[in-house]
């Protein structure tokens, strides 16, 4: 976990990260885990590139975003202004055709969420597999986005046969019109179904910055913080 900077100048972002990071430390003492197991993946979307650089000075090594459009050359950005090691995930709904260009800076992909994507991956020649987290649906609604829980199984089998992808967990967003703690307990069944399949794939996406802590205590592995580190996003 990054150590506090006590050289650094006190500032209200630095002041928020830090905060996020011992809420997480918190939970997941709370939940009796170590807290070296939860990556804490800021969501920078809708702030510049600048944002991004003052996080990475602050010790942040993960990243996120859910346009390509804007985290193209945000990406970019980063990456020719600063030598500092970091990742970028995509958590966001990817189109078809902007496959090839989300793959030009991602680590991890947070959202695969349909068969229609699963098919544009594999045609992409990737130089090392790319890291995905299945999403799942967990809205009664089965024309939303994600996969249905009651499809997992099937649509993993898939992506384990597609050999320029590693498949590494489940991903959600809970549902704002009830508890998040059933959607992060339906979440964490998934996973343990998953798991029986495929040993490796043991991580859970979940968890934002109203309620990561919750999903911290149903097993989450990667919490997605944005506005809570962040502050509000220009749009
Ligand atoms: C924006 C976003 C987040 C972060 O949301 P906050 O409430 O700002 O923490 C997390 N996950 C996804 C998929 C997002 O689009």
């Amino acid at each position: 976990r990054h150590p506090r900077l006590p050289s650094l100048k006190v500032s209200e972002l630095g002041d928020r990260y830090f905060e996020v990071i011992e809420r997480i430390d918190a939970a997941a003492v709370g939940a009796g885990r170590a807290s070296s197991e939860v990556t804490l993946v800021v969501i920078t979307k809708n702030h510049p590139a600048q944002l991004v650089l003052d996080l990475l000075e602050l010790g942040a090594k993960d990243f996120g975003e859910n346009r390509d459009q804007e985290a193209a050359p945000k990406a970019e950005q980063v990456r020719a202004t600063s030598t500092v090691e970091h990742r970028w995930h995509f958590v966001g709904q990817l189109q078809s055709n902007k496959v090839k260009s989300a793959l030009e800076y991602s680590s991890v992909l947070h959202s695969l969420d349909r068969e229609s994507l699963l098919q544009a991956l594999v045609k992409q020649q990737i130089s090392k597999p790319l890291d995905v987290f299945i999403q799942l649906n967990l809205t009664d609604d089965p024309g939303r986005g994600g996969i249905e829980p009651k499809n997992l199984e099937g649509f993993a089998e898939k992506v384990l046969a597609a050999p320029n992808l590693n498949l590494i967990g489940v991903m959600g967003v809970a549902a704002l019109d009830r508890e998040p703690e059933v959607d992060f307990e339906t979440i964490r069944n998934a996973s343990q179904k998953l798991q029986v399949l495929a040993p490796g794939a043991r991580f859970i996406s979940a968890g934002m910055s109203g309620d990561f802590e919750k999903a911290i205590a149903f097993g989450a592995t990667h919490v997605r913080v944005g506005t809570a580190i962040t502050g509000k996003r220009n749009y």
